[in-house]
């Protein structure tokens, strides 16, 4: 039997398998339309009768390969580029929620997505009930209501760094009925892969670790193909029912397990068009051949900064899930025994004040709203991403406004530390 590629071997070839005489690499599709012979071969992929490329706005074949790379990487059957990870958790549930639905997430989420959610969804009419992540089963089920559609979390969340126990919110969701979305940013497939504890659809930001420069902007939605929509065909109506916009096509008789993913592509990103462009799509490719290498140093790195924290008289307190003390420590064990990310929070005795003074002092860690990339960089999110969340919000998404988002790159651990080190006698 032909081997099963680890996760190294996908980041570096999975998706792009040229053929004789094809670039090694895989090339930019920088085309916004394809060619065809016949009138009726066009009208036929207009149908959906037949897969093929036609307008970029729907489809590219760059985008399909790092989509399908990182589908690889998550053991799922399917996936799409979005122009944002924002894009992409907007898709993920306009998929299955229409005006009137409801739906569930965590309240520790990225402060983003938390906007998506709370204000601008409920503009469209579909409803959100948040639940702390870390509430007993009950207390989650007692959110579930007739019109629920989906349960979303993050698997760490940006920035408080709260682990998903991904099977207790895997076995809830599936109790009513509903799918599991996880968005799984932050440790990548690299350190947590949630479809095999159960998660349904996997979504990312792809800004973050996987293009990891800090170059291009993206969001990738992933499918794991095992949500059985059919068996639930009265809360999909969108996916069991025909499609008047394609002739009365529906998508789960004509798709199958590809169902969702189908649905998402055909249908949201023809009316939507947040799609991401070739040429982002080429930079996250290049990113992801090193993905399996540099959340290892980033795990490293970090290891060692909170460690540093963690015994410094100025620090109040550290969350990093690598520190054994930590409340989420065993989740990670079983969830990402590998490591976690490269983001730690803290606060500083004196909070707020003494917090910004520090930021500022740092010479080799930036100031930058961005996170999660090879350069060290650090962001006080009660002040910057933050900022649109009452007081009551940012405690309720356990932000503490004292806490630092440090995220820890690639570089030499000891030139962090000594950043570090400097910025606090400053502080
Ligand atoms: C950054 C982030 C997002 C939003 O992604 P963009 O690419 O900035 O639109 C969503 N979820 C998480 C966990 C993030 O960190």
């Amino acid at each position: 039997m032909k081997r099963q590629p680890s996760k190294e071997t996908l980041c570096v070839q999975a998706g792009w398998q040229p053929k004789k005489g094809e670039p090694r690499v895989l090339p930019i599709y920088q085309s916004t339309t394809f060619k065809y012979e016949t009138s009726e071969q066009m009208a036929r992929l207009f149908d959906l009768e037949d897969s093929g490329y036609f307008y970029t706005r729907l489809q590219n074949p760059t985008n399909d390969a790092v989509a399908a790379k990182i589908a690889a990487l998550e053991g799922g059957i399917a996936g799409m580029l979005t122009s944002s990870g924002q894009a992409a958790n907007f898709y993920a549930i306009f998929n299955i929620c229409q005006a009137g639905d409801h739906f569930i997430s965590s309240s520790c989420i990225y402060g983003g997505t938390f906007n998506l959610f709370a204000v601008t969804l409920k503009k469209l009419g579909i409803e959100v009930s948040f639940v702390n992540p870390d509430a007993s089963e009950d207390e989650i089920d007692a959110a579930f209501r007739p019109n629920t559609k989906a349960l979303f979390g993050e698997s760490i969340s940006n920035p408080t760094l709260e682990i998903l126990d991904i099977e207790k919110f895997a076995r809830i969701a599936h109790k009513h009925g509903v799918p599991l979305i996880v968005d799984n940013t932050f440790p990548t497939p690299i350190n947590c892969r949630p479809f095999e504890w159960g998660a349904d659809i996997v979504v990312h930001s792809t800004t973050k670790y996987m293009d990891g420069h800090a170059t291009s902007v993206g969001g990738a939605i992933i499918d794991s193909g095992n949500f059985d929509w059919e068996a639930n065909a009265d809360k999909f109506p969108g996916l069991c029912t025909p499609d008047e916009s394609y002739h009365g096509l529906t998508y789960t008789q004509s798709f199958g397990k590809m169902a969702y993913i189908t649905k998402a592509t055909a249908q949201l990103m023809r009316d939507l068009g947040s799609i991401q462009s070739p040429q982002n799509a080429f930079l996250l490719n290049i990113g992801l051949e090193t993905l399996h290498l540099r959340m290892q140093q980033h795990c490293r790195n970090a290891q060692a900064v909170a460690e540093y924290l963690s015994q410094h008289k100025k620090v109040a307190w550290v969350n990093y899930s690598g520190l054994p003390n930590d409340k989420y420590h065993t989740l990670a064990q079983k969830y990402m025994p590998n490591g976690s990310c490269g983001v730690v929070t803290f606060g500083l005795k004196g909070g707020r004040e003494t917090a910004i003074r520090f930021m500022d002092s740092l010479e080799l860690a930036a100031i930058v709203t961005h996170v999660a990339d090879a350069r060290t960089c650090v962001l006080h999110p009660a002040s910057h991403t933050h900022r649109q969340l009452t007081d009551e919000q940012l405690i309720a998404a356990g932000v503490q406004p004292d806490l630092i988002r440090f995220s820890v790159g690639i570089e030499n651990v000891n030139d962090i530390i000594a950043d570090i080190e400097q910025a606090l006698e400053k502080a």
